[in-house]
């Protein structure tokens, strides 16, 4: 009677858009009309879309419940919300850096398709230019302004932080790590009036002690660039996720999906 469990795939994508021959990350794009598919095709296999936030809550009501059922503990309020998601998929669509192609581009998908994301943001660069990737050979790519960040907040978008100037967290010292986090989510929540609950690390670079300081600096959980799902007695401090990237068609998503599924 365990058979059906819900399930939890968090997508990651970075810009939204054609990459120019310049570019020297071309995987960091995703077409919108390669976007727009994949969305329709996970909605065609029953996912809901979903938030961060949404999700840890999703996740944490059932397998509390799982474990307030075993231990005979607590009460029934459990098995109704435990049978009434049993088997539902949920996505939680995700990009990180804060890219303004996500509002110039992929906003009008998301709308169109009715559907929520979560976006990382680069607090130290809102409005600006993405910096730590032009320093890495990248060409200049524009990044959200806050009214943008704003009217997709208002639409029900996540903002999450993506630290400040975006170094990789294990090179630099302790304190830094911290600040670059705490900093991040401390611009953000003053900028939008709302708490910021998770973080991407960037690069998707972290070790045990930044993992320590992102539940330090007070965020719900952090995302990583490893390759799963999440499932049961996930480490939400290292939620691993399905990355998308410009030659991801949907032959390759779907057996992304799919693998990821079964296998992880
Ligand atoms: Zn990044």
């Amino acid at each position: 009677m365990d058979g059906k469990k819900p399930k939890f795939i968090i997508l990651l994508y970075h810009k939204i858009g054609n990459y120019t021959e310049k570019s020297k990350f071309p995987g960091l794009y995703v077409r919108e009309a390669d976007f727009d598919a994949q969305i329709n095709y996970l909605k065609k296999k029953g996912f809901k879309f979903v938030s961060l936030s949404r999700l840890k809550t999703l996740y944490d009501c059932y397998y509390q419940e799982i474990s307030t059922g075993e231990t005979g503990k607590g009460g029934k309020p459990g098995a109704a919300a435990k049978a009434s998601d049993g088997g539902q998929k949920y996505a939680a669509i995700t990009f990180d850096d804060g890219s303004k192609s996500v509002y110039s581009k992929g906003f009008k998908v998301l709308k169109d398709n009715g559907v929520n994301a979560t976006v990382f943001m680069v607090s130290g660069l809102i409005g600006g230019l993405n910096e730590w990737d032009i320093g890495n050979g990248e060409e200049i790519d524009e990044m959200l302004g806050l009214p943008e960040l704003k009217e997709m907040r208002e639409y029900g978008i996540e903002i999450g932080a993506h630290t400040r100037t975006h170094p990789h967290l294990t090179r630099v010292s302790p304190r830094e790590a911290y600040n670059e986090m705490a900093s991040s989510r401390e611009d953000l929540e003053k900028l939008l009036g709302v708490n910021i609950n998770f973080l991407a690390y960037p690069y998707g670079d972290y070790d045990e002690s930044v993992k320590q300081l992102a539940k330090k600096a007070g965020f719900e959980g952090a995302c990583t660039t490893k390759t799963g799902i999440v499932k049961k007695g996930a480490d939400f401090f290292a939620l691993r996720r399905v990355a998308v990237r410009h030659n991801t068609n949907l032959f390759k998503f779907k057996r992304k999906i799919f693998k990821v599924s079964h296998f992880y």
